[in-house]
Protein backbone atom coordinates (compact mmCIF):
# COMPACT_ATOMS: atom_id res chain seq x y z
CA UNK A 1 0.00 0.00 0.00
CA UNK A 2 1.12 3.13 -1.24
CA UNK A 3 -1.66 5.81 -0.17
CA UNK A 4 -0.46 9.04 1.19
CA UNK A 5 -0.45 8.71 4.93
CA UNK A 6 -2.90 11.83 6.32
CA UNK A 7 -3.25 13.55 9.23
CA UNK A 8 -7.24 12.79 9.02
CA UNK A 9 -8.64 10.57 6.62
CA UNK A 10 -12.58 12.23 5.87
CA UNK A 11 -12.29 10.51 2.27
CA UNK A 12 -12.26 7.07 4.10
CA UNK A 13 -14.76 7.94 6.82
CA UNK A 14 -17.19 9.22 4.47
CA UNK A 15 -16.97 5.87 2.16
CA UNK A 16 -18.20 3.69 4.64
CA UNK A 17 -21.22 6.12 5.21
CA UNK A 18 -21.59 7.29 1.79
CA UNK A 19 -25.56 5.80 0.82
CA UNK A 20 -27.07 6.88 4.30
CA UNK A 21 -24.97 10.27 3.80
CA UNK A 22 -25.99 10.39 0.00
CA UNK A 23 -29.80 9.81 0.66
CA UNK A 24 -29.87 12.29 3.42
CA UNK A 25 -28.62 14.92 1.73
CA UNK A 26 -30.17 14.42 -1.15
CA UNK A 27 -33.57 14.25 0.66
CA UNK A 28 -32.85 18.00 2.23
CA UNK A 29 -32.15 19.57 -1.35
CA UNK A 30 -35.41 17.63 -2.48
CA UNK A 31 -37.42 18.85 0.60
CA UNK A 32 -35.59 22.78 -0.29
CA UNK A 33 -35.83 23.12 3.80
CA UNK A 34 -32.25 24.51 3.46
CA UNK A 35 -32.61 26.69 6.44
CA UNK A 36 -34.04 25.22 10.01
CA UNK A 37 -35.37 22.09 8.49
CA UNK A 38 -36.86 19.13 10.17
CA UNK A 39 -33.23 17.76 10.48
CA UNK A 40 -31.75 20.01 12.44
CA UNK A 41 -34.46 19.68 15.17
CA UNK A 42 -33.65 16.33 14.92
CA UNK A 43 -30.53 16.33 15.20
CA UNK A 44 -30.36 17.99 18.08
CA UNK A 45 -32.71 15.88 19.81
CA UNK A 46 -30.65 13.10 19.15
CA UNK A 47 -27.41 14.94 20.50
CA UNK A 48 -28.97 16.29 23.54
CA UNK A 49 -30.33 12.68 24.32
CA UNK A 50 -26.49 11.62 23.61
CA UNK A 51 -25.59 14.43 26.05
CA UNK A 52 -27.23 12.93 28.83
CA UNK A 53 -30.32 14.99 27.87
CA UNK A 54 -28.97 19.16 28.32
CA UNK A 55 -30.55 21.81 25.86
CA UNK A 56 -28.62 21.89 22.54
CA UNK A 57 -28.30 25.05 20.75
CA UNK A 58 -27.33 24.59 17.29
CA UNK A 59 -25.69 26.83 15.62
CA UNK A 60 -22.85 28.11 12.75
CA UNK A 61 -19.51 27.22 13.95
CA UNK A 62 -17.67 26.54 17.32
CA UNK A 63 -16.39 30.23 17.72
CA UNK A 64 -19.95 31.98 17.51
CA UNK A 65 -20.79 29.16 20.31
CA UNK A 66 -18.48 30.52 22.60
CA UNK A 67 -19.57 33.95 21.75
CA UNK A 68 -22.77 33.38 22.00
CA UNK A 69 -22.30 31.59 25.31
CA UNK A 70 -20.00 34.83 26.42
CA UNK A 71 -23.07 37.18 25.05
CA UNK A 72 -25.96 35.06 26.89
CA UNK A 73 -24.23 36.26 30.79
CA UNK A 74 -24.99 39.87 31.25
CA UNK A 75 -21.06 40.70 31.54
CA UNK A 76 -19.56 44.13 31.04
CA UNK A 77 -16.60 45.75 29.27
CA UNK A 78 -13.50 45.24 31.51
CA UNK A 79 -14.89 41.85 33.29
CA UNK A 80 -12.34 39.38 33.25
CA UNK A 81 -12.71 36.01 31.94
CA UNK A 82 -9.57 33.45 32.38
CA UNK A 83 -8.19 31.14 29.82
CA UNK A 84 -5.46 28.97 28.88
CA UNK A 85 -2.51 30.28 27.18
CA UNK A 86 -2.28 27.33 25.29
CA UNK A 87 -5.51 26.54 23.57
CA UNK A 88 -6.76 27.46 19.86
CA UNK A 89 -7.51 31.16 19.59
CA UNK A 90 -11.19 30.63 19.52
CA UNK A 91 -11.27 30.14 22.83
CA UNK A 92 -10.47 33.50 23.82
CA UNK A 93 -10.56 35.87 20.83
CA UNK A 94 -14.31 35.85 21.56
CA UNK A 95 -13.32 37.52 24.98
CA UNK A 96 -11.47 40.45 23.42
CA UNK A 97 -14.14 40.47 20.52
CA UNK A 98 -17.01 41.30 23.22
CA UNK A 99 -14.76 44.12 25.03
CA UNK A 100 -14.04 41.74 27.59
CA UNK A 101 -10.20 40.86 29.02
CA UNK A 102 -9.16 37.62 28.68
CA UNK A 103 -6.89 37.00 31.87
CA UNK A 104 -4.45 33.92 30.49
CA UNK A 105 -3.25 30.86 33.06
CA UNK A 106 -0.90 28.40 32.25
CA UNK A 107 -1.81 24.68 31.81
CA UNK A 108 -0.48 21.41 33.65
CA UNK A 109 2.48 20.34 31.08
CA UNK A 110 1.25 16.15 31.59
CA UNK A 111 -2.89 16.88 30.43
CA UNK A 112 -2.05 20.08 28.49
CA UNK A 113 -4.92 21.45 30.07
CA UNK A 114 -5.84 23.98 33.35
CA UNK A 115 -5.94 22.80 36.51
CA UNK A 116 -7.68 24.86 39.44
CA UNK A 117 -4.29 25.98 41.13
CA UNK A 118 -3.54 27.99 38.07
CA UNK A 119 -7.18 29.31 37.62
CA UNK A 120 -6.76 30.46 41.49
CA UNK A 121 -3.97 32.50 40.77
CA UNK A 122 -5.77 34.61 38.20
CA UNK A 123 -8.46 35.25 40.29
CA UNK A 124 -9.32 39.51 40.73
CA UNK A 125 -12.41 41.36 41.92
CA UNK A 126 -13.08 40.88 38.29
CA UNK A 127 -13.02 37.84 37.58
CA UNK A 128 -16.47 36.70 36.40
CA UNK A 129 -16.07 33.45 34.08
CA UNK A 130 -13.16 30.57 33.52
CA UNK A 131 -13.15 28.89 29.93
CA UNK A 132 -11.76 25.54 30.73
CA UNK A 133 -10.92 24.09 27.34
CA UNK A 134 -10.70 20.62 27.07
CA UNK A 135 -8.08 20.36 25.02
CA UNK A 136 -6.88 17.81 22.31
CA UNK A 137 -9.90 15.29 23.38
CA UNK A 138 -10.03 15.13 27.28
CA UNK A 139 -11.70 16.63 30.23
CA UNK A 140 -10.40 18.91 32.06
CA UNK A 141 -10.28 18.10 35.72
CA UNK A 142 -13.47 19.50 36.19
CA UNK A 143 -15.07 18.54 39.78
CA UNK A 144 -12.08 20.76 41.71
CA UNK A 145 -12.77 23.60 38.74
CA UNK A 146 -16.52 23.42 39.62
CA UNK A 147 -15.98 23.74 43.15
CA UNK A 148 -13.58 26.35 42.65
CA UNK A 149 -16.60 28.69 40.12
CA UNK A 150 -18.82 27.85 42.62
CA UNK A 151 -17.15 29.13 45.42
CA UNK A 152 -16.11 32.88 43.85
CA UNK A 153 -19.16 33.29 41.54
CA UNK A 154 -17.53 32.47 38.61
CA UNK A 155 -19.73 31.30 35.21
CA UNK A 156 -17.91 28.29 33.46
CA UNK A 157 -18.22 28.16 29.59
CA UNK A 158 -16.58 24.83 28.85
CA UNK A 159 -14.82 24.68 25.39
CA UNK A 160 -15.84 21.07 24.32
CA UNK A 161 -14.82 21.46 20.66
CA UNK A 162 -11.93 18.77 20.67
CA UNK A 163 -13.62 16.33 23.37
CA UNK A 164 -17.02 15.67 21.89
CA UNK A 165 -17.81 11.93 23.50
CA UNK A 166 -15.38 11.98 26.40
CA UNK A 167 -17.10 11.62 29.95
CA UNK A 168 -15.23 12.39 33.17
CA UNK A 169 -16.35 10.69 36.34
CA UNK A 170 -16.97 12.25 39.61
CA UNK A 171 -15.38 11.56 43.15
CA UNK A 172 -18.97 10.01 43.53
CA UNK A 173 -19.06 7.58 40.70
CA UNK A 174 -21.16 9.71 38.72
CA UNK A 175 -20.22 10.29 35.13
CA UNK A 176 -21.25 13.38 32.44
CA UNK A 177 -20.15 14.30 28.90
CA UNK A 178 -17.75 17.37 28.59
CA UNK A 179 -19.76 20.01 27.71
CA UNK A 180 -22.26 19.36 30.07
CA UNK A 181 -20.36 20.00 33.37
CA UNK A 182 -20.34 23.92 33.70
CA UNK A 183 -22.75 26.85 33.14
CA UNK A 184 -22.51 26.55 29.19
CA UNK A 185 -20.63 23.95 26.96
CA UNK A 186 -19.59 24.55 23.48
CA UNK A 187 -18.52 22.37 20.50
CA UNK A 188 -17.53 22.57 16.81
CA UNK A 189 -18.43 20.58 13.91
CA UNK A 190 -15.42 21.43 11.95
CA UNK A 191 -14.98 18.80 9.48
CA UNK A 192 -11.61 17.20 10.90
CA UNK A 193 -13.22 17.94 15.17
CA UNK A 194 -14.36 14.08 16.24
CA UNK A 195 -18.21 14.97 15.65
CA UNK A 196 -17.55 16.65 12.45
CA UNK A 197 -20.15 17.94 9.29
CA UNK A 198 -19.22 18.85 5.43
CA UNK A 199 -19.06 22.13 6.47
CA UNK A 200 -18.84 24.85 9.38
CA UNK A 201 -21.26 24.00 12.05
CA UNK A 202 -21.06 24.46 16.09
CA UNK A 203 -23.36 23.78 19.28
CA UNK A 204 -23.85 25.10 22.92
CA UNK A 205 -24.94 23.15 25.40
CA UNK A 206 -26.70 23.98 28.96
CA UNK A 207 -29.15 22.51 31.66
CA UNK A 208 -30.27 26.13 32.72
CA UNK A 209 -33.91 26.54 31.39
CA UNK A 210 -33.51 30.18 31.26
CA UNK A 211 -30.31 30.33 29.51
CA UNK A 212 -31.16 28.28 26.74
CA UNK A 213 -33.54 30.25 25.86
CA UNK A 214 -31.48 33.42 25.90
CA UNK A 215 -28.89 31.73 24.26
CA UNK A 216 -31.25 30.78 21.68
CA UNK A 217 -32.48 34.15 20.89
CA UNK A 218 -28.87 35.59 20.98
CA UNK A 219 -28.38 32.94 17.71
CA UNK A 220 -31.37 34.24 16.16
CA UNK A 221 -31.09 38.35 15.85
CA UNK A 222 -31.97 38.35 19.46
CA UNK A 223 -35.63 37.61 18.44
CA UNK A 224 -37.77 35.15 20.55
CA UNK A 225 -41.21 36.16 18.39
CA UNK A 226 -39.89 37.30 14.74
CA UNK A 227 -39.29 40.21 13.85
CA UNK A 228 -39.96 41.62 17.67
CA UNK A 229 -35.80 41.74 18.35
CA UNK A 230 -35.34 41.87 22.68
CA UNK A 231 -31.35 42.04 22.34
CA UNK A 232 -28.63 42.94 20.18
CA UNK A 233 -28.08 39.37 19.11
CA UNK A 234 -26.22 37.72 15.82
CA UNK A 235 -27.25 35.18 12.53
CA UNK A 236 -25.76 31.90 13.36
CA UNK A 237 -27.32 28.90 12.26
CA UNK A 238 -26.37 25.42 11.67
CA UNK A 239 -27.45 24.44 8.37
CA UNK A 240 -30.35 21.30 7.06
CA UNK A 241 -27.48 19.52 5.02
CA UNK A 242 -24.86 20.25 7.86
CA UNK A 243 -27.35 19.09 10.64
CA UNK A 244 -28.84 15.84 8.36
CA UNK A 245 -24.97 14.98 7.60
CA UNK A 246 -24.07 15.44 11.99
CA UNK A 247 -27.27 12.79 12.49
CA UNK A 248 -26.01 10.39 10.64
CA UNK A 249 -22.32 10.70 11.80
CA UNK A 250 -23.30 10.64 15.35
CA UNK A 251 -24.61 7.41 15.58
CA UNK A 252 -21.36 6.48 14.66
CA UNK A 253 -19.41 8.51 16.90
CA UNK A 254 -18.83 6.29 20.36
CA UNK A 255 -17.12 3.85 17.63
CA UNK A 256 -15.06 6.63 15.87
CA UNK A 257 -13.79 7.90 19.60
CA UNK A 258 -13.33 4.02 20.40
CA UNK A 259 -10.97 3.78 16.68
CA UNK A 260 -9.12 6.79 17.80
CA UNK A 261 -8.37 5.50 21.50
CA UNK A 262 -6.85 2.30 20.13
CA UNK A 263 -4.94 3.88 17.58
CA UNK A 264 -3.23 6.17 20.66
CA UNK A 265 -3.53 3.15 22.74
CA UNK A 266 -0.93 1.28 19.56
CA UNK A 267 1.33 4.40 19.44
CA UNK A 268 1.96 4.52 23.26
CA UNK A 269 2.77 0.87 23.88
CA UNK A 270 5.48 1.29 20.88
CA UNK A 271 6.90 4.70 21.54
CA UNK A 272 7.34 3.55 24.90
CA UNK A 273 8.83 0.48 24.19
CA UNK A 274 11.27 2.46 21.91
CA UNK A 275 11.96 5.38 24.50
CA UNK A 276 11.01 3.53 27.85
CA UNK A 277 13.08 6.21 29.98
CA UNK A 278 11.68 9.28 27.87
CA UNK A 279 14.63 10.47 26.51
CA UNK A 280 13.50 11.77 23.01
CA UNK A 281 9.48 12.25 23.89
CA UNK A 282 7.36 12.15 25.73
CA UNK A 283 3.53 10.42 25.27
CA UNK A 284 -0.05 11.24 25.81
CA UNK A 285 -1.06 11.84 29.54
CA UNK A 286 -3.96 10.07 30.63
CA UNK A 287 -6.38 11.76 33.50
CA UNK A 288 -7.70 9.40 35.57
CA UNK A 289 -10.85 10.96 35.81
CA UNK A 290 -11.83 11.30 32.29
CA UNK A 291 -11.65 9.61 29.13
CA UNK A 292 -9.70 10.18 26.26
CA UNK A 293 -11.11 10.72 22.56
CA UNK A 294 -7.88 11.74 21.07
CA UNK A 295 -9.07 15.06 19.12
CA UNK A 296 -4.91 14.71 18.83
CA UNK A 297 -2.10 12.44 19.53
CA UNK A 298 0.70 15.09 20.67
CA UNK A 299 4.13 14.11 21.57
CA UNK A 300 6.31 16.82 23.63
CA UNK A 301 9.44 16.17 21.45
CA UNK A 302 12.50 16.86 24.02
CA UNK A 303 15.95 18.76 23.00
CA UNK A 304 14.86 21.07 21.00
CA UNK A 305 14.49 18.38 18.20
CA UNK A 306 10.85 18.82 17.24
CA UNK A 307 11.23 20.95 14.26
CA UNK A 308 13.80 18.39 12.73
CA UNK A 309 11.65 15.75 13.31
CA UNK A 310 8.69 17.33 11.80
CA UNK A 311 11.01 17.86 8.78
CA UNK A 312 12.65 14.65 8.64
CA UNK A 313 8.88 12.90 9.05
CA UNK A 314 7.58 14.84 5.77
CA UNK A 315 10.70 13.66 4.40
CA UNK A 316 9.53 10.33 5.09
CA UNK A 317 5.74 10.92 3.43
CA UNK A 318 4.74 11.28 7.28
CA UNK A 319 2.55 14.47 8.32
CA UNK A 320 2.23 16.15 11.19
CA UNK A 321 1.47 19.19 12.77
CA UNK A 322 1.90 21.69 15.01
CA UNK A 323 -1.19 22.56 17.45
CA UNK A 324 0.14 25.32 18.89
CA UNK A 325 3.33 26.81 17.61
CA UNK A 326 2.62 29.69 19.69
CA UNK A 327 0.96 30.66 23.33
CA UNK A 328 -1.96 33.27 23.59
CA UNK A 329 0.65 35.47 25.38
CA UNK A 330 3.39 35.44 22.11
CA UNK A 331 0.06 36.23 19.86
CA UNK A 332 0.54 39.37 18.58
CA UNK A 333 -3.73 40.47 18.96
CA UNK A 334 -3.51 39.85 22.32
CA UNK A 335 -0.49 42.07 23.56
CA UNK A 336 -2.33 44.88 24.40
CA UNK A 337 -5.93 43.57 25.84
CA UNK A 338 -4.78 40.98 28.06
CA UNK A 339 -3.72 40.05 31.77
CA UNK A 340 -1.56 37.37 32.83
CA UNK A 341 -1.48 36.21 36.72
CA UNK A 342 1.83 34.36 36.01
CA UNK A 343 4.41 33.83 33.90
CA UNK A 344 2.78 30.79 31.63
CA UNK A 345 6.32 29.40 31.39
CA UNK A 346 4.79 26.08 30.73
CA UNK A 347 2.50 27.12 27.99
CA UNK A 348 5.59 28.67 26.00
CA UNK A 349 7.90 25.27 27.09
CA UNK A 350 4.59 22.97 25.77
CA UNK A 351 4.03 25.25 22.56
CA UNK A 352 7.66 24.76 21.30
CA UNK A 353 8.09 20.69 21.83
CA UNK A 354 4.38 19.97 20.88
CA UNK A 355 4.22 17.26 17.32
CA UNK A 356 0.64 15.95 16.74
CA UNK A 357 1.20 12.37 14.83
CA UNK A 358 -1.38 11.49 12.27
CA UNK A 359 -5.07 10.35 13.85
CA UNK A 360 -8.25 9.53 12.63
CA UNK A 361 -10.66 7.18 13.14
CA UNK A 362 -9.51 4.74 9.49
CA UNK A 363 -6.37 4.36 11.03
CA UNK A 364 -4.71 0.80 10.62
CA UNK A 365 -1.46 -0.32 11.94
CA UNK A 366 -0.15 -0.65 8.89
CA UNK A 367 -0.71 3.16 8.34
CA UNK A 368 0.77 3.75 12.23
CA UNK A 369 3.90 1.42 11.55
CA UNK A 370 4.68 3.57 8.64
CA UNK A 371 4.76 6.76 11.28
CA UNK A 372 6.70 5.00 14.36
CA UNK A 373 9.41 3.52 11.63
CA UNK A 374 10.25 6.79 10.54
CA UNK A 375 9.93 8.24 14.27
CA UNK A 376 12.50 5.20 15.11
CA UNK A 377 14.73 5.92 12.40
CA UNK A 378 15.11 9.73 13.49
CA UNK A 379 16.34 8.99 16.44
CA UNK A 380 18.40 6.25 15.64
CA UNK A 381 20.78 8.95 14.71
CA UNK A 382 20.94 10.68 18.19
C1 LIG B 1 -12.02 24.20 16.49
C2 LIG B 1 -12.00 24.88 17.79
C3 LIG B 1 -12.80 26.01 18.05
C4 LIG B 1 -13.57 26.76 17.01
O1 LIG B 1 -14.38 26.05 16.20
P1 LIG B 1 -14.80 26.60 14.74
O2 LIG B 1 -15.96 25.75 14.39
O3 LIG B 1 -13.63 26.41 13.84
O4 LIG B 1 -15.18 28.04 14.88
C5 LIG B 1 -12.78 26.53 19.33
N1 LIG B 1 -12.02 26.01 20.30
C6 LIG B 1 -11.21 24.95 20.08
C7 LIG B 1 -10.41 24.42 21.21
C8 LIG B 1 -11.17 24.36 18.82
O5 LIG B 1 -10.36 23.32 18.61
Amino acid sequence: MSEKIQMVDLKGQYLKIKDEVDDAIRSVIDSTSFINGPSVKQFADNLSEYMGGCHVITCANGTDALQIALMSLDLKPGDEVIVPAFTYVASAEVIGLLGLTPVMVDVDFGTFNVTVDNLRKALSPKSRAVIPVHLFGQSCDMEPILSFAEENHLFVIEDNAQAIGAEYTFSDGHKAKTGTMGTIGCTSFFPSKNLGCYGDGGAIFTNDDILAGKLRMIANHGQRIKYHHSVIGCNSRLDSIQAAVLDIKLKHLDEYCRARYEAASYYSAKLREFDPCCKFFETPVELEASTHVYHQYTLKIKDGRRDALKAFLADEGVPSMIYYPLPLQEQEAFKSITRSAESLEISHKVAYSVLSLPIHTEMTQEIQDKVLDAIRKFFANC
